[in-house]
């Protein structure tokens, strides 16, 4: 009973990456800024809100982004500095509730039942909790409030941006109902397809249907995403300190295949675990690398007679010696098991994940873990000097573009 009086907040940064680049450079804003993609190669880190009006999205090729928008603004990554303002944002969440969930470095599940008496009602308190990102970033943070995480981040989704909306407990069937079968958690584009085929078309359609007759489609899914889709959503927030493992994970627009863009979309993906790992004062021992194969499997598969999954996934994990925080190292791992499994079929979703997770301090050092402890020094040094001197102080070789084009040589004065 008392799931049904949880009052949850789904906090998310506003095309995060590129909304620090448009505060730190008054010159771009107003203008379509495409972070991550400053070599034709490279992958779309995130894209502001003037970019995506021409369809631009993160994850999507540079080449591909630089049709859609030739007049875009390509701007490097700088996960850094993004990293430094995920620190602030996640800093102001824990004034609110010590129950906060982080989900990436820009978004985060806060379960605020117990902090209502202090606040007054939720929209009070999601109103101070954007004016205080507000204040401390310059930044904007859409929220969305409901009795479950579910209802909390589909209602974050449709007030952006800048959004706040709050659907009540009693008005969760209203809000889900209509909604497009997509949006729920677990269907994905193959899933939806084959429901669609079914006549099955929204959310609601799916909260009516007899799970039974979905299990061809669904699986062992079936019961779960009806309920789901009812709006029966149970998951507790978990505060981060009892992770078991942090990751960060894409989908690509299209398959992927070339090097290059997998080897810069994991250094991403290891560099913000690394940042959160660093900001909860954790270390890791193990990394772990996802590939979903863009190949679907063959018609008469096992699995595919089941529904679901669609396509093949892998997963490969590497445990180190010693615990680290320390991106380079997870980066190094995170390609050399891409590596090892010799991969020639392109992928359509890449993931790094750490787990084996220890606080900072509870380690010993031992004779021979003298380069361990440097290593796990550099990050918050690199931390510390760009919050000193500016985000433009230190950058890893690996973040640079293989080759400098004469205009970007003239901007840096090299
Ligand atoms: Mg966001």
């Amino acid at each position: 009973l008392a799931d049904a009086h949880r009052v949850i907040v789904h906090a998310d940064m506003d095309a995060f990456y590129a909304s620090i680049e448009q505060r730190d450079h008054p010159e771009l804003r107003g203008k379509p800024v495409i972070v991550g993609a400053s070599s034709p190669r490279g992958v779309v880190a995130a894209a502001s809100y003037e970019a995506r009006r021409f369809g631009v999205r993160s994850a999507m090729p540079g080449f591909r982004a630089r049709e859609l928008c030739p007049q875009g603004v390509f701007v490097a990554s700088d996960i850094k500095k993004y990293a430094a303002v995920s620190e602030q944002i996640q800093r102001v969440f824990a004034e609110f509730t010590p129950l906060v969930e982080p989900l990436a470095l820009d978004e985060a599940f806060l379960d605020v039942t117990a902090s209502l008496p202090l606040f007054g009602d939720p929209m009070t308190l999601a109103r101070r909790l954007k004016q205080r990102v507000r204040d401390e970033t310059g930044l904007a943070v859409s929220c969305g409030i409901g009795p479950s995480k579910l209802v909390a981040k589909i209602a974050c989704a449709l007030g952006k941006p800048d959004g706040l909306k709050w659907v009540p407990e009693g008005r969760t069937r209203e809000l889900l109902d209509p909604l497009p079968i997509g949006w729920l958690w677990g269907v994905g584009p193959a899933t939806e397809e084959r429901l669609r085929a079914r006549g099955i078309e929204t959310i609601g359609g799916l909260a009516r249907a007899e799970p039974d007759r979905l299990r061809d489609v669904l699986g062992e899914r079936a019961a779960a995403l009806v309920a789901l889709a009812s709006g029966h959503d149970e998951r507790e927030v978990q505060p981060d300190r009892m992770a078991k493992s942090y990751g960060e994970e894409n989908t690509f627009e299209r398959d992927v295949h070339e090097r290059e863009i997998v080897t810069r979309t994991l250094s991403s993906h290891a560099q913000a675990v690394a940042a959160r790992l660093r900001h909860d004062r954790l270390l890791a021992r193990t990394v772990t690398l996802r590939i979903k194969l863009a190949r679907a499997r063959g018609e008469r598969s096992r699995s595919s007679r089941q529904g679901a999954p669609d396509y093949p996934l892998l997963s490969r994990s590497k445990t180190l010696p010693h615990p680290t925080d320390d991106g380079a190292i997870v980066r190094r791992i995170a390609i050399e098991l891409w590596d090892a499994a010799a991969i020639t079929a392109p992928v359509r979703l890449l993931g790094v994940s750490v787990q084996k997770l220890s606080a900072a301090g509870d380690e010993q050092l031992g004779l021979f873990e003298a380069e361990t402890a440097r290593m796990r020094r550099l990050g918050p040094a690199l931390d510390a000097i760009r919050a000193r001197f500016g985000d433009r102080a230190v950058r890893f070789g690996s973040e640079e573009p293989k080759k400098l084009t004469p205009s970007m040589r003239k901007k840096r004065g090299v």
